[in-house]
């Protein structure tokens, strides 16, 4: 059975979204033309020149004395009387190529005519005509004239070198004006901010009726949060919902190399949108454009950012009254040039957060609404295990879980595909050719085995979802957690985590009767890193509360914090022992059968605990 595609989305962002690679194929394409065109332009009059080498320009007297005499060697003579030119052809002279050039003074090319007929020549007049001005410069014009016509493409059709997001201005220029299918119905887990956009929605969307109490719209807000929230998604909900066309820019394609080219894309970008009356301007990156002014002499680049932040302020300022609201998405609002924060610009400041758990949920549950899901797929167990995940990487999770159902010809999307995506998403491909040595897939089960039964054990340990030995990209075998979205971790969650890092270790001293591998360098460096901190700044040690910065420490201090983070280390490892030789046969049933299955999920070895207990 084929693959299945996902189904298309109804509305993607995406497609607008500024796409680099075609522009710069173009641009790279005209470079070699151009190129090619000089190169072979100039090797074809190098090969002209040596081809045909030029006639003698001689005096007229003396292409008449040499013409005098029966016993001439001149055979033809060319005329050209609007040019006053002779070419004087001598015996074996071929016919296209001239031994001698003469000019002759106006008014007298009969005379000169009858004179060489005289003397036994022959004479053909007008067969040859000297080159004009123009036939002679226009070779030398192409080359600019192409550079020229390179030049205007570039600058003035596409609107800047970068290329991204020119394909829109032209488009509408041709008249096409775009308002965004989307709403904010496509955008879940960021309600306060679409509160605060929906304002913005029904203003533009009614304006009199706004104009009637005074209310004043705002000019300018400011999209904060990270990549991937959903900022680009809100800005086109919003243009969506009020019904208004959408003009989009992101703040890399202002900045050019050629000086000006940002500041007029700007202007470019204003004017179209004042063409369409009401419209929303989102500018993604604002901040590569409106970077705080550094003090001091400035290279190119950033009297090119300045002359564009400019271009944006001067029109921001303009627009007063009118419908177009600009929305600026940033990741880093605190770089920001204080003038672009001033009332009257961007004076709404909006966070748009990576979602929590609920949020989460929600954009799951959007982006499966349109797929066929199975039964076992639980939408509130796979939100908990994605915490810290934005939309976007969420969105490409759903994507990813319907691919991997696809190939397997499943019709619905179903719990097993979404853990496979996960993993995907996370740690890669299963690397199904790697080859693992039956001794060290032995070692990795019951390393992980180790892991989720001291995590299974311990109420103060996250619980684990599923353990795995199948080798992904550089693991070769994992044991996930849930996830949790809380903050604050307590001395003993802190304690069970170290507990359950240190068990991967304990387990293999049981599998080799004392003996351990390398395999554990992972765990330790977490365990350690983690062990820092609560010595340093948790005061989570028998050192107390007093907050001492690693590094800042020296001597007797630095040492005790040392034996401090010791201590609790080794307590862990000496806890996971014995934790593990207490369910020595739970720890034995979950590695063998990882052995067997290469994935166990978390209840099969709850069934395990039933039994043992
Ligand atoms: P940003 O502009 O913040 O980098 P985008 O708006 O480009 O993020 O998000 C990319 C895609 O991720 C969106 O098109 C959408 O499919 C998905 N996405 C992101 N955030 C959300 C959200 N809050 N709700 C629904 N989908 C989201």
């Amino acid at each position: 059975m084929p693959a299945r595609t996902p189904p298309p989305r109804r509305d993607n962002p995406h497609r607008n979204k500024p796409r680099r690679s075609v522009p710069r194929r173009t641009q790279i394409i005209a470079a070699t033309v151009l190129t090619a065109l000089a190169i072979a332009f100039l090797g074809g009059r190098a090969l002209l020149a040596t081809d045909t080498p030029a006639p003698e320009d001689v005096a007229i007297s003396a292409v008449l004395a040499e013409a005098a005499g029966a016993s001439t060697a001149i055979e033809r003579v060319e005329v050209d009387d609007d040019a006053q030119r002779v070419w004087v052809f001598r015996a074996g002279d071929a016919a296209d190529r001239p031994s001698l050039t003469a000019t002759y003074p106006l008014g007298t090319g009969w005379d000169l005519v009858e004179r060489l007929v005289d003397e036994g020549i022959e004479v053909d007049t007008q067969l040859r005509s000297a080159p004009s001005m123009w036939s002679s410069l226009l070779p030398a014009l192409i080359p600019v004239l192409l550079l020229l016509a390179f030049l205007y493409y570039v600058l003035v059709r596409r609107g800047g070198m970068g290329g991204a997001g020119a394909g829109r201005l032209d488009k509408r220029r041709a008249g096409a004006v775009d308002v965004p299918a989307t709403r904010f119905d496509d955008v879940a887990g960021v309600d306060e901010v679409v509160d605060e956009l929906r304002d913005i929605a029904a203003f533009l969307h009614e304006p009199d009726r706004f104009a009637a109490t005074g209310a004043r719209m705002p000019r300018g807000v400011l999209l904060e949060g990270p990549p991937g929230t959903g900022k680009t998604l809100l800005a086109r909900a919003l243009a969506g919902e009020a019904g208004v066309p959408f003009f989009a820019l992101a703040g890399s394609d202002f900045v050019e190399t050629f000086v000006g080219v940002g500041a007029s894309r700007v202007r470019q970008l204003f004017d179209k949108a004042r063409e369409a009356g009401r419209a929303i301007i989102f500018i993604d990156e604002i901040d590569a454009v409106g970077k705080a002014r550094a003090s001091g002499p400035g290279n190119a680049a950033t009297e090119e950012r300045e002359g564009t932040l400019n271009a944006l302020l001067v029109e921001m300022d303009g627009f007063v009254g009118s419908g177009i609201v600009v929305l600026a998405a940033t990741n880093r609002a605190d770089m920001l040039d204080p003038a672009l924060l001033r009332p009257g610009r961007f004076d709404r400041r909006v966070t748009v957060p990576a979602p929590d758990l609920g949020g989460r949920r929600r954009i799951l549950q959007l982006h499966l609404r349109d797929k066929a899901l199975g039964e076992d797929l639980d939408v509130d167990l796979l939100a908990r295990r994605t915490p810290g995940m934005t939309g976007a990487e969420l969105e490409q999770l759903v994507n990813e879980a319907a691919l991997v159902s696809g190939r397997a010809g499943r019709l619905a999307i179903a719990g097993g595909d979404v853990e496979e995506a996960l993993q995907v998403s996370m740690l890669g491909r299963a690397r199904r050719s790697a080859s693992v040595t039956e001794r060290d897939r032995r070692i990795t089960a019951w390393h992980e085995a180790g892991h989720a039964v001291a995590a299974l054990l311990q109420p103060a340990a996250p619980d684990p979802v599923a353990v795995t030995i199948v080798p992904r990209g550089i693991a070769g075998g994992v044991t996930w957690m849930d996830g949790s979205d809380d903050q604050f971790l307590t001395r003993s969650q802190a304690n069970a985590q170290l507990v359950t890092l240190m068990a991967g270790r304990a387990a293999e001293e049981r599998l080799l009767d004392g003996d351990f591998t390398s395999g554990a360098a992972g765990d330790y460096q977490g365990a350690t890193s983690l062990a820092y901190r609560m010595v340093t700044q948790f005061g989570m040690s028998d050192l107390g509360v007093a907050f001492r910065p690693v590094g800042g420490l020296e001597g007797e201090r630095a040492a005790r914090v040392d034996s401090a983070v010791d201590e609790i280390l080794d307590g862990a490892l000496a806890s996971a022992r014995a934790l593990l030789d207490e369910s020595a046969a739970l720890l034995e049933g979950v590695a063998e059968l990882l052995l067997h299955e290469g994935t166990v999920p978390v209840g099969t070895i709850r069934g395990l605990l039933a039994p043992a207990a």
